[in-house]
Formats: structure tokens, sequence, C-alpha cells
């Protein structure tokens, strides 16, 4: 049976004046909704008791099965306000299905779809004011599930909570809508073979990190990591995918190989890359390939993607000490591609595919 995520609070408990001044500035996941949206899992009882909730701490055990094997999935999607005021999703049941693949690798209960629309959907309308209207501002929304069983053995939770929260964001990225400049790890992997690569788990992210302050050290602002078995392909970045666009119209992505989270983004991007003058290439690609396509001139751009920074320009990639730069380009075909997804997701260009809700 469907679940309904029933409203148990709708006051407002934070006045206008105060959110006039957080869309000024929203940053990036600094400030959160006055609710958040919540459903409990147990093994006897499947799904149950979902609703929507005032913001604040889940009371935890520290016995709690998350704190100690990290058994915990989440996503990320976007509500946007358009020119006339109503608000909208991107592809949310992308989302959901993608949130089920990473449950079913993380020994989680799987939420069904509909449910996990449901949640957002309820989210967003209680806390609608708060789906900021300004240039490339939204309501960045983090579902996730934790493992919240007190028990220390070492096996799947038999009890787990879905929840919803929101934050009103602006650029990802500190410059704005500005080339990246990129570390490559030679180092580290984020994900191998058979591992948790193409699941959105936690434990990915905190195995990227020192990478990223390696990154951070190095004056770049993201890490791109490769295969770990043979470290020469390309998989992806921290939290992006990786394109490149050659001379002669192709947009190449690493094809999906187990390690790879497979972006909404990207396949978005891929989508529409016939109906938009280029040809999409999935395939295994090498750094040095990229390389020696940046030296030749073959390859022209190089972009990453994802929900939060949409489609960000690359400008260079560093690898030990050796910076390698992308063209200075007059205009730029990543923007431009950029432009096209946005102009879909606020509603100033028609949406052929059905993906706005
Ligand atoms: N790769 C990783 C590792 C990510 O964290 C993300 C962000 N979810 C992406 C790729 C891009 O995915 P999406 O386009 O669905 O946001």
């Amino acid at each position: 049976m469907a679940l309904e995520f029933t409203v148990r609070d709708d006051q407002q408990y934070t006045d206008q004046a105060r959110l006039d001044e957080i869309f000024a500035n929203p940053g990036f996941g600094d400030h959160f909704t006055d609710h958040m949206a919540v459903a409990t899992w147990t093994k006897e009882k499947d799904w149950h008791d979902a609703g929507v909730v005032r913001y604040g701490s889940l009371a935890s055990d520290p016995a709690s099965a998350v704190f100690h094997y990290a058994q915990e999935i989440f996503e990320g999607l976007k509500a946007y306000r358009r020119a006339d005021g109503s608000v909208w999703l991107f592809r949310p049941e992308a989302n959901g299905e993608r949130l089920r693949n990473s449950a079913a690798r993380l020994a989680l209960p799987q939420l069904p779809v509909e449910d996990f629309v449901a949640g957002v959907r309820a989210l967003v309308e209680v806390d609608q004011r708060w789906v900021p209207g300004g240039a490339e501002q939204s309501l960045y929304l983090r579902p996730f599930t934790i493992a919240n069983e007190n028990f220390l053995g070492v096996r799947a939770a038999h009890t787990a909570t879905f929840c919803v929260i929101a934050s009103p964001v602006g650029a990802y990225f500190k410059g704005g809508v500005s080339a990246v400049d990129i570390w490559v790890s030679l180092d580290s992997s984020r994900a191998g073979a058979g591992g948790t690569g193409a699941a959105k788990c936690g434990g990915n992210y905190a195995a990227s990190l020192q990478a990223t302050n390696e990154a951070y050290a190095h004056g770049c602002s993201q890490v791109l990591f490769l295969d770990a078995t043979d470290r020469s392909h390309i998989d992806e970045l921290g939290g992006m995918n990786f394109f490149v666009i050659t001379r002669d119209g192709q947009l190449v992505t690493p094809e999906l190989t187990g390690n790879i989270l497979p972006g909404i983004t990207r396949d978005s991007i891929l989508t529409m890359a016939p109906d938009i003058g280029f040809t999409p290439v999935e395939r295994r690609i090498t750094l040095q390939e990229v390389l020696d396509g940046i030296a030749d001139g073959s390859i022209v751009e190089a972009f990453a993607c994802g929900t939060a920074a949409v489609v960000t320009p690359i400008a260079s990639l560093t690898v030990r000490d050796q910076v390698h730069r992308l063209p200075e380009v007059a205009e730029s075909q990543s923007l431009d591609i950029r432009q096209r997804l946005v102009d879909i997701q606020y509603g100033r260009a028609e949406d052929p595919y059905g993906w706005t809700h």
C-alpha cells in the first residue's frame, strides 16, 4: 500500500525577512527548511509511519548500525522555481530508482519509487516558500536512508529510517559558473571492482575526502578518480560525472562499469545529445588519451556534470606536478549544453522528454 506522508506540522518557523536574507546568499547546504519528511521501516512491518514533521535532530542510540558499519545511502535532486512562481521537480522518479539500486547494494530496505516521490513532494509542498527564485538558485533535496537498529553484530539491520531534508542553494562552486581546476588522483581510488561505486552510499564519499584535501592543497576544487584496477582509465569525479567534447562533435563519457555512479545529469545529457548536434559516446577512456587529445587539439572541452553543479567546464587537469590546460574557447559548448538543460529545468524551454513534474 502506498505510503501517505501525513503533514504533522505545517507551522512556518522562519519569517520572510530571514528567508530573504538566506536567499541573498544561500551557499550550498548551509541552511535547512522548517520541515523534513520521514518514514520508518522494520523487518516486521515494512515501511510505515510516514509524515512531514518539524526539522530537527534524529534521536539515535550510539549502537545504531549506521554509526559503525556505514549502512547508509542518499540521493540529491532539486526543486526549481519558475518565472510564473510555480515549483517543479526534475526526474524525481530517476532518483527514486537509483535509491532503490543503492539500497539493494547496501542491504537496506527498498522504498517504492512512488513513495520516494510522495515524500519529496510532500516536503516541497509544505516548505514551498523555501524554494528561492533567483538566478541559478533552487531547493536542493537530500533524501537518505539509514540503518538504525541498535545492534553491533555485522549483518543487515532490521530497522531503518528514510528522511528527506531540504536546503536552498545557489551555485555549487564558490566561483559561481566558471571553469574549475581538477586534481587527478593517482594514488587513491573511490571504488573498486565489485565494490559500491555505482551506489550512492556515504562510504564512497568518506573514501574520497583524503584525495579532496590533496586537491585543495594543489589549488584544485574536485578530484578525478581513475579505475581502481588498472589505474589508467577515467572513472568520475568525487561528486560528478566526466565528459569530453571532441573536435568532431562527440560527447564522450566513461561507460557505466559498475564502479561509476549513473548520474541523472549524465543520462539527461546523453539523451539530449543527438537533438543538440552531438554524437553521444559511452566507452572506456584512458587518462593518457585525454591528455594527448588536449595536447593535439582533438579534445576541445571537458566538463563535469551533476545535479549540484549542473554542467561545469573544466579548466585544467593536474597530474602530479603537471598542469594540462584545456584551451580557452570563445564560445563554450559545455556552457551551451548547461543552458539547454537549465532552460528545461526552469521551464524556459520545452521539455520534450517529460522530465519535469
Ligand atoms: N558521480 C558522483 C560520485 C556523484 O556524487 C554525483 C552526484 N549525485 C554524480 C556523479 C552526478 O549524479 P547526478 O547527475 O544524478 O546528480
